[in-house]
């Protein structure tokens, strides 16, 4: 029975694989070729193995026809059991020279796809915020997993099979034709008869296991919606469950329909097959016996079998070999896309002559800083101020003014586009990147929590904090009642991404986490979101001593934080429009106090409401 052209879903590009079909050059292949040098030693014994085991693999073809003429036709039983005994020893030889191939083989692909993985995970880690934004990250771990994983295939399969499948045809073509030109020509000629109903059949199967697969990827795309959390929530408040059954239910339908299409279509091309290819032999047999009766006295039946037996060998070979292209193409793409992530910039880096000062104090000064995200649209322009060790500053503004932008370029998640910042006098771009994010400390308005327990993402800061610091952070951002009403205490688990606690708990224990990096610059970004007035006050309680102390810059939202504060940067639009001390600022009359009377205003008389209860 012959393959039914190449693995499924394989044998044919896409009209979008078609569209980018990879330039294969001289530099792409020597790309390729310098992943695979480290390995020259075992891939020459791969490559030796698959030259022995393709051409032991023929032998016991060959073998068969002395077993009739010699062995049964001639009568001579010791020369039988010989030749079977060789044809098995042979057969069993170049089986097991194919286990260790294999063996090796995947050895290499594992090695060559752990050293690309490694190499891409330390590259992305590279990569600027930037990248991150503009990238979706699904497209991010496509490439760090299944890009990968074909590089693993096409060393396995590819590779191999090209090697191997041509060695076999050009070694039965070869036996063939010096056994008999007339017979070996006419099983050259009737290839195509397998081949092509092979071929068609694989087409149509692939089409159906496409439409199956965009199926699949629609019901993925039901379940992800409806079964995650805020999906479920959406569906349980909108009353949708009826909606979203019907939806599921139909794709499901579509799918069995597409699956039962694509088996049937399987076994009616197998019977197509099965005749086309038993037509091959029968032909041989025909035009043998005519040479042997009438023509060639010489040829024997022994020969006949040979020649049938060889043809037979070489189906599956032939099949290989056409989808050869195909699977270039595609793994020379697969190539690409990966060489493509690793040739992007990293846009920052650690500059040759960085510096590592001894300590670190904490001054900020942003000297004339301009900055866009994207050419078209500046965001900030010309920003001045500057942060004495010691010191805090409060910055204020609307919403999408550039404040977060502002503190970004501190630890260089960005560069400046004009204009420079420094940190304790130097250039950050000209300070050892670790130095500089070590000393800084940043509790962002999305709060990050790791899967694990509140212990985890606290050590995640310093992971040689002892019991007595971890309690020391907790008290300090006022989250430490809370640990202890854990029935596990710090070993509570904070579920996937936190979210078995509230906004507020998140934010104290990040709070917490920031305390004990114990940075020479704390940066908070103080959520928008709306917290209960509880947990409000907790979190200023664990804030407002850090900026009083602490050298310190916030995003503030919250009058108290604000009046916490040495000095307030009001930014609109990307500039600084006005700066100072609270009292003078609310009486000029400007931004700052159109912002005081619509947002501070109305948190500072509940406050003072509060007080006086
Ligand atoms: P908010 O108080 O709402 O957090 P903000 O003052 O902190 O706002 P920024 O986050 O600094 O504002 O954003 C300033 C502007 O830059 C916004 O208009 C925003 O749309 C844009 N922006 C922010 N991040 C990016 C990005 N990665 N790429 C392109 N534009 C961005």
């Amino acid at each position: 029975m012959p393959p039914m052209g190449g693995p499924m879903g394989r044998g044919y590009l896409t009209e979008e694989e078609k569209a980018n079909k990879p330039k294969v050059t001289l530099p792409l292949l020597k790309r390729i070729f310098s992943y695979l040098l480290p390995y020259w030693k075992q891939m020459s014994i791969v490559l030796g193995c698959i030259v022995l085991s393709s051409v032991l693999g023929l032998l016991p073809s060959v073998l068969t026809g002395r077993i009739i003429d010699e062995g049964l036709l001639g009568q001579n039983m010791k020369m039988l059991i010989i030749l079977i005994v060789a044809s098995l020893g042979v057969s069993l030889g170049s089986n097991l020279i194919q286990v260790g191939e294999s063996y090796l083989n995947n050895w290499i692909a594992q090695h060559i796809t752990f050293d690309i993985r490694n190499k891409m995970f330390q590259h992305l880690q590279k990569m600027s915020q930037g990248f991150f934004t503009s990238n979706n990250q699904g497209d991010i771990i496509t490439r760090m997993t299944s890009d990968i994983s074909g590089v693993e295939r096409v060393i396995t399969s590819t590779f191999t099979s090209i090697l191997s499948n041509s060695i076999t045809l050009i070694c039965a073509v070869v036996i063939m034709y010096r056994e008999n030109w007339i017979l070996a020509t006419v099983g050259v000629l009737v290839i195509p008869l397998f081949t092509i109903p092979t071929r068609w059949a694989g087409k149509t199967r692939w089409t159906l296991t496409r439409e199956a697969q965009e199926c699949n990827d629609n019901i993925n795309g039901i379940l992800n919606e409806t079964l995650s959390v805020s999906g479920q929530l959406l569906v349980k408040l909108f009353g949708k469950e009826e909606y979203e059954y019907d939806r599921y239910e139909k794709a499901n339908k579509q799918m069995i329909g597409l699956h039962i299409k694509e088996s049937m279509a399987g076994r009616w091309f197998r019977v197509v097959i099965n005749t086309f290819s038993s037509v091959g032999p029968m032909l041989l047999y025909l035009v043998g016996g005519i040479l042997m009766m009438k023509y060639d006295a010489d040829l024997s039946v022994g020969d006949i079998t040979v020649l049938v037996a060889l043809l037979g060998r070489m189906y599956g070979p032939v099949n290989s070999l056409l989808n050869i292209q195909v699977e270039w193409i595609r793994s020379m793409a697969l190539f690409t896309r990966i060489f493509e992530y690793f040739d992007m910039p990293v846009e920052i880096q650690n500059a040759e002559d960085a510096v590592t000062p001894a300590k670190a104090e904490g001054n900020v000064e942003f000297r004339n800083v301009e900055f866009s995200y994207t050419p078209e649209r500046k965001i900030l322009k010309d920003i001045n101020f500057t942060l004495k060790s010691g010191n805090s500053i409060a910055i204020v503004g609307p919403s999408g003014s550039g404040k977060s932008t502002i503190i970004n370029l501190i630890p260089r998640l960005y560069d400046v586009c004009g204009g420079q910042v420094t940190f304790d006098g130097v250039d950050v771009r000209k300070l050892d990147l670790d130095f500089l994010r070590e000393n800084i400390g940043i509790v962002s308005q999305e709060t990050y929590l790791f899967n694990g327990t509140i212990r985890d993402n606290l050590l995640y800061a310093k992971p040689d904090a002892t019991e007595e610091e971890l309690i020391e952070a907790c008290k300090k951002a006022n989250i430490y009642e809370f640990v202890q009403n854990q029935e596990k205490g710090l070993d509570a688990v904070v579920g996937n991404r936190g979210l078995k606690l509230s906004g507020g708990e998140k934010q104290r224990i990040s709070i917490a986490r920031v305390l004990l990096k114990n940075p020479a610059l704390f940066i908070f970004d103080e959520a928008t979101s709306a917290l209960d007035s509880i947990s409000e006050s907790k979190i200023q309680e664990a804030i407002n001593p850090i900026i009083e102390s602490r050298t310190s810059i916030l995003i503030a939202h919250r009058l108290s934080t604000i009046l916490a504060a040495d000095e307030i940067l009001v930014i609109k639009d990307g500039v600084i429009a006005e700066r100072g001390v609270h009292s003078e600022l609310v009486k000029a009359g400007g931004t700052y106090t159109e912002l005081y009377e619509t947002q501070f205003g109305k948190a500072f008389a509940e406050e003072k409401e509060a007080e006086k209860e």
